[in-house]
């Protein structure tokens, strides 16, 4: 395994347990080396550095599972063009030190972010050059590609919001980024999560000004999820009043919600006028078209191979959001790579299908289609299956519709047994109970069944 394929899979395997500051660590590692039995990270940053040792004996055991042997980690920090920035102010001596030696700007980072692996960090991988944009996100673009030449200007605040997936935090880090590299301001990102906890430690410890100082000490605020201050009045207090500063001082804010302001119950009047006294853009799903580009352009920037029709199937069939189609691309990856040879169609639909199956919208699939599926599958008469008759050829279809009534729409028993001719709930049960049995020992019954399935969901 080559050394980017093993980081990959490193941080693929990380990703499960929602390790996300070290995954971002890991992501910023300039280049590994395997050899023997050690495997040496070059980074360029302490922080980087710093958080990945904290993990380093967990790092070891999975990398032996990876690469099939024992094997102890190495951390190098490496001088490079990726160097992190260290802050100039309220730093302590150590890290003073640094700075001049580094020469670099100074308001690039604070100095909790350097210390404390806890704190939010932008992820670098968010850029506006990366996000794609289609028709349900073109005006939240805009205004984010205007904020990020020209902050504090317009737009400010700025508030995004769009149900899960869709781009909101990777919209908000972007600008962020851009900013933070390009004009060289202090910008500070925080999940609404961290600000809440922050809070609460700051009460604990009686140092709630020193906590509104943080977040009066920065040139661009971001707070992502803000939703979750529903019900907190105390920290929507504080939030007030630092909004109240920042935008006295003309400082950019964004902001990002699942859903608009006045759709959160127990979030303050006057907070949610503030937050929403700039511009609000909001993210819907994509359409095809911009699902194509969004797939095209993560295989380009991940260096995955996988052909258009693959691209195209993924488009079609993922009608959620956005992190849904990348799930799909990373569940074809790893399987690629195990095959050793390029993904083909009908591959990728087998591996996909329970992705598919899940980010699905059933709520559509009508009854209907499923007993004209089952019937031109079998060759019978859709009128039959729905019928009294009793015979072999038209028994087990009519099973296999019951079962796929069963798995696939929300209806009950006794509403599916009204549809096949008034039938009796538990004669419904008992035929879906022998189908399930039939299905353990057939397994060509049961493929029949999964691929009618995914028939009838595709083509709902
Ligand atoms: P949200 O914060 O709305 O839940 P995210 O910003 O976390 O969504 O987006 C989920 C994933 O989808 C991220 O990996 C992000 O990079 C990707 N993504 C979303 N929208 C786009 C887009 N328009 N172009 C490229 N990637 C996108
Ligand atoms: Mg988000």
């Amino acid at each position: 395994m080559d050394s980017n394929t093993y980081l990959q899979e490193l941080k693929d395997k990380l990703s499960d347990t929602n390790q996300t500051i070290l995954i971002r660590s890991l992501d910023s590692v300039e280049s590994v080396e395997i050899k023997e039995n050690k495997i040496t990270f070059n980074v360029t940053d302490e922080f980087s550095k710093d958080t990945i040792k904290e993990s380093i004996k967990e790092i070891e055991r999975l990398s032996s599972g990876l690469l099939d042997g024992n094997f102890s980690v190495k951390i190098n920090l490496i001088k490079g063009k990726n160097a992190v920035k260290l802050p100039s102010h309220e730093t302590t001596k150590k890290t003073d030190d640094k700075v001049k030696k580094n020469d670099v700007n100074k308001k690039v980072q604070t100095n909790e972010e350097v210390i404390n692996p806890e704190i939010p960090r932008l992820n670098p991988k968010y850029t506006l050059d990366n996000f794609i944009p289609g028709e349900n996100s073109r005006f939240a673009y805009n205004i984010a590609k205007a904020i990020a030449a020209n902050p504090a200007s317009e737009y400010n605040p700025f508030l995004i919001y769009s149900n899960v997936g869709l781009g909101k935090t990777h919209l908000a880090e972007a600008i962020g980024n851009e900013i933070k590299n390009t004009l060289k301001y202090k910008v500070m990102y925080v999940t609404c999560e961290y600000f809440i906890n922050e809070y609460i430690k700051s009460i604990e410890k009686k140092t709630p000004e020193q906590y509104k100082n943080i977040y009066r000490n920065v040139d661009v605020l971001i707070i992502d999820d803000v939703q979750f201050l529903e019900g907190k009045p105390s920290t929507q207090e504080s939030l007030f009043n630092i909004f109240n500063s920042l935008k006295d001082a003309n400082k950019q804010m964004i902001f990002t919600s699942d859903r608009p302001l006045n759709a959160i119950k127990e979030f303050q009047l006057r907070l949610s006028t503030r937050l929403n006294s700039g511009v609000a853009a909001d993210l819907q799903p994509p359409p095809y078209e911009t699902k194509v580009a969004i797939l095209r352009s993560k295989c380009k920037l991940n260096g995955y191979d996988i052909s258009d029709d693959i691209i195209n199937y993924i488009a079609e069939n993922i009608t959620s959001n956005v992190r849904d189609l990348e799930a799909c691309l990373n569940r074809l990856v790893p399987y690629s790579r195990l095959i050793d040879q390029k993904i083909t169609i009908e591959n990728a639909k087998n591996t996909l299908k329970d992705l598919i199956f899940i980010s699905k919208d059933l709520s559509n699939v009508s009854i209907e289609k499923i007993i004209k599926t089952v019937a031109d599958y079998y060759d019978v008469p859709s009128i039959d299956l729905r019928g009294k008759k009793k015979n072999k050829s038209i028994n087990e279809p009519r099973q296999i519709a019951f079962y796929l009534a069963h798995d696939i729409t929300q209806l009950s028993l006794t509403e599916i047994g009204t549809y096949f001719g008034n039938r009796d709930h538990s004669t419904v049960l008992h035929s879906i109970n022998k189908i399930k049995n039939k299905m353990k020992e057939d397994t060509t019954l049961s493929e029949t069944i999964k691929m009618l399935s995914n028939n009838i969901i595709r083509e709902s």
